[in-house]
């Protein structure tokens, strides 16, 4: 079978690191999530200090550092997925709570950390046969990846998920404050104006707020079987 590239997108918490490591698993291919990317960088931010009182980020000071900061993926034998390594230190655990959270997108608005991050992201794609997350992956990073998706979900299955998520890391918020911190990050994502998040013309739209797992995985089971034969089908008329 014809290895693709795969681009998921969509708003936060609507299920796609889920579906892109069900796919990968499945196709054995590579994930790559984006989002913890952006995520650790945040986290070094914080971690030395470039987040001023009022919650801001000291944006030139953060470009000016740019170059010390190296994220990679290490494989966790436990999960069997990548973790996100920030200089040295696995630090996927950190990444995922509410501070990093509430700080990222003002992190990921800035052209500079963008560049970079895309930059690795395409390297780390250019061999195919990979399932890649985020919000500007279809339209921007892989514009010529063979499958895109977009996802939407309910906003309050979007809390409860991501609400569920936090708690089986001992950590409670109320609906209300998860839903919140969504839709704050979904905001501002969709307004910067460095590859805002938006959906790509070529895009499937995949809303799962009532498909199981297994659904949406058939679903794009579906896609890409159809995907292979209209390629065979162009190169039989060629
Ligand atoms: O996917 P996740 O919720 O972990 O992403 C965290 C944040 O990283 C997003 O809210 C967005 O601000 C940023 N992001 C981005 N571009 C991507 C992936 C994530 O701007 N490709």
């Amino acid at each position: 079978m014809q290895k693709i590239t795969i681009a998921i997108d969509g708003y936060s918490s609507c299920g796609k690191s889920t579906l892109a490591k069900a796919l990968a698993h499945k196709l054995g291919y590579n994930y790559i999530d984006t989002g913890a990317m952006y995520r650790a960088v945040t986290l070094y931010a914080i971690q030395n200090k470039l987040v001023d009182e009022a919650q801001n980020i000291r944006q030139q000071d953060l470009i000016n550092v740019l170059p010390l900061i190296d994220v990679s993926f290490e494989l966790n034998s436990h999960t069997h997925h990548s973790d996100v390594v920030l200089n040295g230190v696995n630090v996927e655990h950190e990444i995922r709570g509410m501070e990093v959270s509430n700080l990222v997108s003002k992190v990921s608005a800035i052209k500079e950390v963008r560049e970079k991050m895309v930059a690795s992201q395409r390297a780390l794609g250019k061999r195919k046969a990979v399932v890649m997350d985020g919000r500007d992956i279809g339209t921007h990073v892989f514009p010529k990846a063979e499958l895109k998706l977009f996802m939407i979900a309910d906003p309050d299955v979007r809390a409860k998920r991501r609400q569920d998520e936090f708690s089986s890391k001992g950590q409670y918020f109320s609906t209300d404050e998860v839903e919140m911190s969504l839709l704050k990050r979904d905001m501002a994502d969709i307004s910067r104006e460095e590859s805002p998040l938006t959906q790509a013309d070529d895009a499937v739209i995949l809303d799962n707020s009532e498909l199981s797992r297994e659904e949406q995985l058939e679903f794009v089971l579906k896609l890409i079987a159809d995907l292979q034969f209209i390629s065979r089908e162009e190169q039989s008329h060629h």
